[in-house]
């Protein structure tokens, strides 16, 4: 079992994921960035980003 690769925490669905992107420097794992095909990752995310810091705030 390959257990060396770090997790790390999705930003869309808040799960542990050993397969993550990183777009923006966030992590974004593969099952997300799937349901993001169609869509230009980059504004979604930031938008979404965006939309995470006011709820903070
Ligand atoms: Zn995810």
């Amino acid at each position: 079992m390959d257990q060396c690769k770090e997790q790390e925490l999705c930003i869309i669905c808040e799960k542990e994921r050993r397969d993550v992107l990183r777009i923006m420097d966030q992590p974004i794992c593969t099952i997300c960035e799937q349901d993001m095909v169609g869509v230009r990752v980059t504004d979604w995310v930031y938008d979404f980003y965006i939309a995470r810091l006011k709820q903070i705030w």
